[in-house]
């Protein structure tokens, strides 16, 4: 059942809608840009084309990286108590775990959420970060609980579109150290590019993920319906009864329309809380 959303939006915290929506109910983008460089990316295009980069630039509403943890901690207290159920997800508009670019930042805001009880889910097509001074300091520095970090990996399985992130198998061994650490896990397979690739990434994943997101290519090539729907129906199979989840984004319900197959036990909706298990 989905739940009514108040707006907002302030220059690093916002309630994101339509597609991005689906992923989580708050979402703190500090960059714009990305050095992963993706061949399908999002931002390239549309309404974030004007402020795209291949290199991570602080958005230009914050002065310096100071002025914006100042910003986030003053919207972060503002609505602390939604906050504190839902979480906050970093970030749409960069990957914000690049070395040296986007994670000390972003290691700031979460040592800051953690520190106010804040969940946060950190989506990121980077490995490297786990060997990061920042990352073992934040994590040495608060001690913090893992079950309240919830770290998602993006698997194509296609590193050629990819240039810039760190390869599939780095990010599956990443994966697992972080389900090993305790934290919870998630793989936003997304977008499908075949689904010979996207099947294999699921399955690589699998012993170390609760949770699947999964979805089309936005205005891309679509697979073919009867590969798809196999796809969905083995996943909802393996998936059900086994206390892991998966969350069909609405691309593939559409673009299946009667052929999309529902299991209670395995299928969650967009307001699925990964921080509630
Ligand atoms: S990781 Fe995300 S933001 Fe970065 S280039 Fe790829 S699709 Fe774009």
């Amino acid at each position: 059942m989905k739940t009514e959303r108040k707006s907002f939006k302030g220059k690093s915290l916002y309630r994101p809608t339509g597609k991005a929506g689906e992923y989580s109910a708050w979402a703190c983008n500090f960059y714009t840009g990305c050095s992963n460089n993706c061949s399908y990316c999002y931002c390239k295009r549309g309404v974030m084309s004007h402020v795209w980069s291949e290199e991570p630039m602080l958005k230009k509403c914050f002065k310096d990286s100071d002025n914006a943890i100042a910003v986030f901690e003053k919207e972060m207290l503002a609505n602390i108590d939604e906050l504190r159920k839902t979480g906050i997800f970093f970030s749409f508009t960069t990957d914000p775990m690049i070395p040296g670019k986007t994670l000390e930042l972003t290691m700031e805001a979460v040592s800051l959420a953690l520190r106010n009880d804040v969940p946060v889910q950190i989506l990121t097509k980077r490995a490297d970060w786990l060997d990061a001074e920042v990352w073992k300091t934040m994590c040495a520095t608060i001690n913090p609980d893992y079950k309240k970090i919830a770290i998602g990996f993006t698997l194509t399985r296609r590193d050629d579109l990819e240039p810039g992130a760190s390869p599939h198998t780095e990010r599956i061994a990443a994966m697992k150290r972080c389900y090993e650490l305790g934290c919870h896990t998630f793989a936003s397979v997304e977008p499908i590019v075949d689904i010979v690739n996207s099947e294999c990434a699921m399955s690589d994943a699998y012993p170390f993920c609760e949770l699947f997101k999964v979805g089309l290519m936005s205005g891309g090539a679509k697979p073919d319906k009867h590969e798809l729907k196999a796809l969905v129906n083995k996943w909802n199979s393996t998936l059900d009864k086994s206390g892991k989840k998966i969350y069909w984004k609405q691309s593939v319900i559409d673009y299946l329309g009667d052929d999309f197959t529902f299991w209670m036990d395995s299928c969650v909706d967009s307001d699925y809380n990964i921080f509630s298990y």
